[in-house]
């Protein structure tokens, strides 16, 4: 068996381990990184990136649509659309295919070495590696175990056949007449909204009694609006019972307690992602849990010294930018800087139509919280670019502290705001008061010029409604 040394050895190529791994090798820790699939993980090869390139594609798709049927209020026309799905999947797996070398190149650079195979924990510093070539034994001093997570599967409707899980769906070349969608959280009304726009009859089923049960009303609104637009039927309080006999559809529970089958070509099943640690040969180590993720303190170490974990594998929220953060984190402490998690804040984003974002508290949150609050909310439909852009839906939300005036959280829902996070996240980690988003100059014409609009209504002086 071959036997492999090293300082650091981190377990899984997804955006937390292999942030971990360049930052570690950056700082000169001799590292090793496990993967058993491809590097980039679920983000890369299933997730964010495939995920945004199809919702593109759907976006285009239903902006020709609209130009043929001579919808838009411009007076653009243009021939009916058709769309060959088996060269978008292709574009968009040669997307990722650019981004997986990528990450290769960045490892290499970084002086990390890559072991393809699926590793299993023998102690606390040593692990076994299944590779194609056979077993290889690593000893590290310090491991990191960042192997993500999976679809949640429902008993009653396992994944196969017409049941897809959020990969199945991304790999679809040609696109369902009939779409059930169980589950209207992210991944469900991302996907499901870019399936309606390509044309499938979308049904969404959400188990409680409102989509995106994370974001409130006010957010979660313009979605909702917009899925009926398009046709989407959202059925809440639902609970998915299990395929119709003939396996052309689904029984649901609706949320009258009356049995309902909804006729489908694919059910695709999104009620959640689980994190992976089967296989690892936990019980070799011994770690403290959190149901069934691994838990951590603030430096993203586990009950047991020198093994860290961090991303999906550790619980929400699970999203790339928190695992890449805590990667590199990770990394550093390995190399012996002062370090623990001190983030103010972790920008949420929802790709649907129109698009959610919030960092920092919500207004109920902060209130939960015993803040007294000055909120400022500031329209899209009073927003010069907004509307030239044909995307009025929405507003900017700034909720403060009373008395300090400080920050506490932002949120939007609106076209496009999705890039309006990085102003936010800043805002909220630099620890902005009101006035210093009010005094901040936001060029003119901008989505941003609603941001410091909402700050200013919350100071009670908006300028522009
Ligand atoms: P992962 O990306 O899951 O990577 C873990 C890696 O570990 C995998 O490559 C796996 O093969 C490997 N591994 C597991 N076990 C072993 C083992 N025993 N040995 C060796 N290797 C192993 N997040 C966002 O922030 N923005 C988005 O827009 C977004 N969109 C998403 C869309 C979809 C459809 C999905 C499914 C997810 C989306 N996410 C999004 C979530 C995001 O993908 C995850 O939060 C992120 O990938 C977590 O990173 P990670 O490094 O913890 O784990
Ligand atoms: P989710 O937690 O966002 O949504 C799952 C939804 O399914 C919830 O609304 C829940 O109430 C519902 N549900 C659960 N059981 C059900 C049942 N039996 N019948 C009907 N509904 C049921 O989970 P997801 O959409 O699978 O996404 C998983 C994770 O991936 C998210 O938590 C998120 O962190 C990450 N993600 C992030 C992004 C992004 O950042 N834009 C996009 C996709 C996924």
């Amino acid at each position: 068996m071959t036997e492999i040394t090293c300082k650091l050895l981190v377990i899984g190529a997804g955006p937390g381990g292999y942030v971990c791994a360049i930052r570690a090798g950056q700082l000169g820790i001799d590292t090793v990184i496990v993967e058993s699939t491809k590097l980039g993980g679920s983000c890369l090869n299933v997730g964010c990136i495939p995920s945004k390139a199809m919702i593109h594609v759907a976006e285009e798709f239903e902006k020709a649509a609209e130009a043929a049927a001579g919808k838009t209020p411009f007076g653009l026309t243009a021939a009916e659309p058709k769309l060959d799905l088996k060269q978008a999947v292709a574009w968009k797996d040669g997307i990722v295919q650019r981004l997986n070398n990528g990450v290769a190149a960045l490892l290499r650079k970084a002086k990390v070495k890559i072991v393809h195979g699926k590793a299993r924990f023998r102690d606390g510093k040593t692990v076994v590696v299944e590779t194609e070539t056979g077993p290889k034994t690593i000893q590290a001093e310090a491991i990191v175990i960042a192997t993500g997570s999976a679809p949640v599967e429902l008993p009653f409707l396992p994944f196969g056949g017409s049941v897809i899980s959020s990969t199945g769906a991304l790999a679809l070349t040609e696109v369902p007449k009939r779409l059930v969608v169980v589950g209207g959280g992210y991944i469900g009304l991302e996907l499901g909204t870019a399936f309606a726009k390509l044309g499938a009859k979308v049904t969404v089923v959400e188990a409680q009694d409102k989509i995106l049960p994370l974001y409130d009303a006010e957010l979660t609104g313009p979605i909702s609006k917009r899925l009926t637009a398009l046709g989407v039927e959202v059925l809440t309080g639902a609970k998915a019972l299990g395929p119709t006999p003939k396996g052309d559809g689904l029984r649901i529970e609706t949320a009258d307690g009356k049995e309902r089958s909804l006729p489908a070509d694919k059910i695709l099943v999104t009620v959640g992602r689980k994190p992976v640690t089967e296989g690892l040969s936990l019980e070799n180590l011994v770690l403290d849990m959190d149901g069934r993720f691994i838990r951590i303190g603030e430096r993203c170490e586990t009950a047991m010294r020198g093994i860290y974990a961090i991303g999906d594998v550790t619980g929400e929220p699970m999203l790339a930018h928190r695992a890449m953060a805590q990667g590199e984190m990770v990394a550093e402490i390995v190399a012996g800087l002062p370090r623990a998690w001190d983030k103010r804040g972790i920008a949420a984003i929802c790709f649907t139509d129109p698009e959610i974002v919030s960092v920092g508290l919500s207004p109920d949150e902060a209130k939960r919280a015993g803040h007294e609050l000055k909120i400022g909310q500031f329209p899209f439909a009073a927003n010069g670019r907004a509307m030239t852009r044909h995307g009025e839906a929405g507003f900017v939300r700034v909720v403060a502290q009373a008395g300090s005036e400080l920050v506490l959280g932002i949120q939007a829902v609106g076209q496009g705001v999705s890039e309006l996070s990085a102003a936010f996240g800043l805002a909220i980690e630099m620890g902005a008061t009101l006035q210093d988003i009010a005094g901040t100059i936001h060029a003119h014409p901008t989505l941003g010029e609603a941001f410091p609009e909402a700050a200013m209504k919350a100071l009670g002086h908006a300028l522009h409604i």
